[in-house]
């Protein structure tokens, strides 16, 4: 026990040490609900120590009990052992008279009873009459003669006679021949006769002897008995006690007339185990699993806290989700009643939560003129388990009376068991939806007859454009022909040979202008555009007429150059023969101004038809227009395809928008690049298909046709 006091206050001392190191550590981290647990757990582990300190104790309580009952048994069997023989020995009285009797009857005494060393018959003036030594051992009183004892002996007798009794002299100690000594013990028995003292019997014990014949050899087995004086001096010692680390002593005295005794008996045990017996042992198994119980209870509820607090930040982070939303949010039991409303519900229909929650209906956003067509709906759509997925449209009411429209989406309402308890609804506020749908509309309405009006204007301006060439060629050869008629030299025949040319080319101008007019129609319309299927000489040549004329007239040559690779284009051909014409004559004014500057006379607009450089297969056929004229600024270039930017003063600047419009129309590409080493060349593509028997190629100098030129003013 002592051991483990020293162990518990040694880890105690370190435990001390240690939080005594760590108390910063300490300070930092301690709440109150960890110092509820260690407050438990050293309550626990006190309490532990406590009951083995205990179980402990009561154990040695127990050993030293069981000892002390041992010495009183001993004590016991001493007493009845000395009385037994106080009784054979006055059985001796009768054989006095006859001393061989006596003597036979000591021997066998004697043999029987090893603890008596001698008995003596002695007078009443103590002389001794007869004496009997024990076989057991060699005479007692050989080194130190019996007489040296006499008063012991005296004193026992005198006690005898005043008791009338047998008495017990002091103990005495009587040395050896072997050096060592014995402890011995004189009773004195008076004999009496008819009231008279005849003499005494003296019985001399070995203390020791006592001890070993006497006790009960269970009761002395391991342990050690001894006599002792008062002082604790040993008189007798037998039986040598098992050698344990701790001794259990228990003394008893040995009341005898005459003298007393004292007996100790010693008993040498282990230390308690550490578990002292099963009791404890199963105690302490339970706090231990008290413990593990609380440590798991600790965890859990650790796991708890944490569950809790995920629960929490959940609730949280939902409750600020549902309150930042803009959506209004509302549940429905299974009869209608509004169970909850999120707060942007709350702001758009103007209501509290409060007044919402649980109200019987119609509810008070409900417009009152439509509320009793909103129940029938209501009981019809809770009633029924298909929802529009898409939501449907309903007005809601402000308390001050506005309507305003929403879109609600519904959905049933399953609890975690997986049972349909009501309905959850997201309301949307499409009051400014609506509002940009109605003002889009009426923009869609307005740009509408905007574009009816652009579409006017730019078909005037298209046609005017583009019927002034055929109106000015018109205009040229009714001149042509008034001048014919005007002059008096020419002949019947060739009179009428010329006017008929000149009239088959008005005529021809005049159709053009008509188609003209309906290709103007139908590409300001977008529709009916009629793609065929022309030859690029085709197209060139049916442009020759009007470009021939021009460039008669500001001195041009012109140079057509057609590649033999080339295919049909597929197109609409009036809209192409203007993109050609417009051009040409593009290209033959800029070379006018150009001469006007430079005062050249050689000028050459060349007309060039080639597969296009970066087209597969020849699906795209490039015509280009190539002048020499001013060339194109930086400037200039940027606004080239602005309507209605021009440089000249009697141009429209619509000419070249209008062009590449045509060919994007196509899926065409136009642009324009400097010539070398003047002027400028614009260039666009036309999707191709082959055809077998593709033209012929030529490099034709073009000049002014014979027939035009006579008409030139
Ligand atoms: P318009 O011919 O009515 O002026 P266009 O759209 O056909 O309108 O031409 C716009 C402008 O582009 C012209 O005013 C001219 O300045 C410039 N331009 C067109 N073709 C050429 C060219 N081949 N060389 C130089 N400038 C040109």
């Amino acid at each position: 026990m002592s051991l483990l006091k020293f162990k518990l206050s040694r880890s105690a001392a370190v435990l001390a040490q240690a939080v005594w190191a760590n108390r910063h550590l300490w300070r930092l981290k301690w709440n109150p609900r960890w110092s509820l647990w260690v407050m438990l757990v050293a309550l626990l582990l006190s309490m532990l120590s406590t009951l083995i300190w205990l179980a402990g104790r009561y154990e040695g309580s127990q050993i030293q009990t069981r000892l002390e009952r041992d010495t009183a048994e001993v004590v016991d069997d001493i007493l009845t052992g000395l009385r037994r023989n106080i009784q054979e020995l006055e059985a001796l009285q009768s054989s006095e008279s006859h001393a061989e009797l006596w003597r036979l009857q000591v021997n066998e005494l004697l043999r029987q009873q090893r603890e008596i060393i001698r008995v003596e018959w002695r007078d009443t003036s103590l002389g001794l009459i007869q004496a009997e030594n024990t076989p057991f051992r060699p005479f007692v009183f050989n080194r130190v003669s019996r007489a040296s004892s006499a008063h012991n002996t005296a004193q026992a007798c005198a006690t005898a006679v005043r008791l009338s009794a047998a008495a017990y002299s002091g103990s005495y100690f009587m040395p050896q021949k072997d050096g060592l000594g014995m402890e011995l013990l004189d009773l004195c028995i008076p004999l009496i006769e008819e009231g008279q003292l005849t003499g005494y019997t003296v019985a001399t014990y070995s203390l020791q002897e006592i001890l070993t014949e006497l006790v009960n050899k269970q009761l002395s087995r391991g342990q050690g008995l001894s006599f002792t004086e008062s002082d604790g001096t040993r008189l007798a010692i037998a039986g040598t006690p098992t050698r344990g680390n701790r001794i259990y002593s228990a003394q008893q005295l040995l009341d005898l007339p005459g003298n007393t005794l004292i007996l100790r008996m010693d008993s040498w045990r282990g230390t308690p185990d550490f578990f002292p017996n099963v009791l404890t042992a199963l105690v302490s198994a339970m706090a231990i699993a008290l413990v593990a119980v609380l440590l798991l209870l600790g965890r859990d509820m650790r796991r708890r806290l944490k569950a809790e607090n995920d629960l929490a930040e959940a609730l949280a982070f939902r409750k600020a989700m549902e309150d930042s939303l803009v959506t209004g949010l509302r549940a429905r039991d299974l009869q209608g009643r509004i169970t909850y409303v999120n707060p942007a519900f709350c702001e758009m229909v103007g209501v509290d939560a409060k007044e919402l929650l649980n109200h019987s209906l119609p509810n008070p956003y409900w417009p009152p003129e439509l509320a009793g067509a909103y129940e029938d709906r209501q009981a019809i759509r809770l009633a029924s388990a298909n929802l529009p997925r898409g939501g449907h449209e309903s007005i809601f009411m402000r308390p001050d009376g506005t309507r305003f429209p929403v879109l609600i989406i519904e959905a049933p309402l399953i609890n975690a068991t997986g049972k349909h308890t009501g309905w959850m609804s997201a309301i949307l506020d499409i009051s400014e939806q609506r509002r940009v749908e109605e003002v889009s509309r009426t923009s869609q309405d307005r740009l509408q007859a905007t574009a009816r009006l652009a579409m006017v204007g730019e078909m005037a301006s298209l046609l005017s454009h583009e019927l002034n060439q055929p109106l000015a060629a018109i205009s040229s050869y009714a001149t042509g022909s008034l001048n014919l008629l005007g002059d008096a030299r020419g002949t019947e025949a060739t009179l009428g040979t010329d006017l008929r040319l000149a009239f088959k080319r008005i005529s021809e101008q005049a159709e053009r202008a008509g188609k003209v007019i309906k290709s103007v129609h139908d590409f300001v319309r977008r529709r009916d555009q009629v793609r065929e299927r022309v030859s690029p000489r085709s197209l060139l040549d049916a442009i020759m007429p009007l470009v021939s004329l021009q460039a008669r007239k500001l001195s041009v040559r012109l140079m057509i150059d057609i590649d033999p690779a080339c295919h049909v284009v597929l197109c609409d051909r009036t809209m192409v023969e203007q993109v050609l014409l417009n051009m040409a004559r593009n290209g033959m004014q800029a070379m006018q101004a150009e001469s006007k500057k430079t005062h050249a006379h050689e000028r050459v607009l060349t007309l060039r038809v080639k597969p296009a450089a970066a087209s597969e297969a020849n699906r795209w056929v490039e015509f280009s227009v190539i002048d020499q004229g001013v060339g194109i600024s930086a400037e200039v270039a940027e606004k080239l395809f602005t309507p209605f930017f021009t440089t000249r003063a009697e141009g429209m600047g619509l000419g070249l928008s209008l062009c590449r419009t045509v060919i994007e129309q196509h899926g065409g590409y136009l642009g324009h690049e400097p010539a070398k080493p003047r002027g400028t060349i614009f260039k666009f593509t036309l999707p191709s298909g082959p055809i077998p028997g593709c033209p012929a190629p030529s490099i034709t100098a073009f000049q002014t046709t014979p027939d035009a030129s006579e008409f030139l003013t």
